[in-house]
């Protein structure tokens, strides 16, 4: 039998693509995947550095995956701890025998060998455009920009991940196409900002004709993180009519001040007239965004706008994320730290709020008929619900999966929803 790899995967859905591309390179090598990592060959750990909990999260996985390991096989590190932290991981787990960045076998300690992930030729431009294969569910994620050209407060991307990279729009297209998926989510660290490192190249700098483009090719195109001040009505018109009007705002807080110290754009009467705009122009439109609590020098004053916004926006899903001090930002050297305590009070009165509106949201929808694609057998999704981040449609088990069907929600469940076939 031939050399045989296993791929474990930590993080966000970024990091899933590159591991479906490291995927891809090994099979063109001749090496088969196994799902049991003790019989494999090579195990690879594509790890997440996000925050303190992601990484240990990565190092407790690479432990256990050490353990497991049958006699002689190699066990690879790479993704974005292997990238911010080559040298010390490196160091602290002498069992590793590679620690390499984004596709690049980097950082390979003295005295370790050097173990290529691929035969294949590097890429200059991290995994983004290595082959992929075709998707093994009916959606996938497309990664079209690696980098953000931003530099928010709390953020350390940018000081490991570079600067903006945008890819090809002949070269996504080719993706999708080979991906041969239902529905295509489109994701990179700042989305709407895509094309913008390439003005004279890609569609003038803007993302809009690649959705166009994407939306021809697939019956639905969702778009992941989208920064508010990028949120033009071209961009709107395009999303709406990619048949997911869907809009994952990234808004991260809503006070005008605390924003200015993140170093970010907007404020919360901004946000909400233009999710009121949105939803003139497409009642159905279903929004996502994400909020950090806790960022140094946020006020009662700072919490108090964000839960009159949450409960005014009525969005129908947020993440609300405790601040964590990462190496390196901006916000390091911010004063104004904010009690534990009180941020866990502050994430708790927040989700409370948030549950009872997605659940509201959900609720509201009984009866209604819907378009939904089966994943899996008896699990389905409907234009509001993004894959893995959101909620889910229940539906009956003989539905085709990987085909769209019409079905009526019948209860809500928090944030799940169950439908009958028509
Ligand atoms: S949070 Fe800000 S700096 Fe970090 S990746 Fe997103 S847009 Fe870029």
């Amino acid at each position: 039998m031939g050399q045989r790899f296993y791929v474990e995967t930590l993080g966000c859905p970024k990091n899933q693509v590159d591991s479906d591309k490291l995927v891809g390179t090994l099979l063109a090598d001749g090496m088969t995947a196994t799902d049991d990592a003790s019989a494999a060959d090579l195990v690879v750990v594509n790890t997440c550095a996000f925050i303190e909990e992601a990484r240990k999260e990565s190092i407790d996985t690479i432990l256990a995956l050490e353990e497991q390991r049958k006699d002689g096989a190699r066990i690879v590190v790479t993704g974005c701890m292997a990238e911010r932290y080559g040298a010390e991981l490196a160091e602290a787990l002498p069992e590793v025998d590679q620690v390499a960045g984004f596709g690049v076998p980097v950082n390979v300690p003295a005295g370790k060998k050097l173990i290529p992930v691929s035969t294949a030729p590097i890429p200059t431009l991290d995994l983004l455009n290595l082959p992929r294969p075709k998707s093994a569910s009916p959606w996938a994620y497309v990664k079209i920009a690696e980098g953000c050209d931003r530099s928010c407060g709390f953020c350390a991307i940018p000081s490991f991940r570079g600067p903006q990279r945008s890819r090809d729009v002949s070269s996504i297209l080719a993706e999708v196409e080979q991906l041969e998926a239902k529905e295509i989510v489109l994701v990179a660290q700042d989305l709407a900002s895509y094309g913008k490192d390439r003005p004279d190249e890609l569609g003038a700098g803007s993302i809009v004709p690649l959705v166009q483009a994407v939306s021809g090719l697939v019956p639905w195109t969702r778009l992941l993180y989208l920064y508010p001040s990028d949120l033009t009505d071209e961009l709107i018109d395009a999303i709406l009519a990619s048949n997911v009007p869907y809009f994952d705002l990234s808004l991260q807080h809503v006070s005008k001040p605390l924003l200015r110290r993140m170093r970010r754009w907007g404020d919360g009467q901004r946000f909400l007239q233009r999710i009121a705009d949105i939803r003139q122009r497409d009642p159905q439109a279903a929004f996502r965004s994400n909020f950090i609590v806790g960022y140094p020098g946020e006020t009662e004053e700072d919490h108090d706008q964000l839960l009159a916004f949450v409960e005014e926006a009525q969005l129908d899903w947020c993440g609300f994320f405790a601040y964590s001090p990462e190496d390196g930002t901006y916000a390091m050297d911010l004063d104004g730290t904010v009690d534990p305590h009180l941020m866990n009070e502050r994430l708790a009165e927040l989700r409370e709020m948030q549950d009872d509106i997605t659940a509201a949201r959900s609720d509201a929808t009984i009866g209604d008929t819907l378009t939904v694609l089966v994943d899996e057998p008896g699990v389905a999704r409907s234009t509001r619900e993004a894959p893995e981040i959101d909620g889910i449609v229940e539906v009956p088990t003989h539905l085709a999966v990987g085909e769209f069907h019409q079905v009526r929600v019948v209860d809500a469940m928090g944030p799940d929803r169950v439908a009958d076939s028509l």
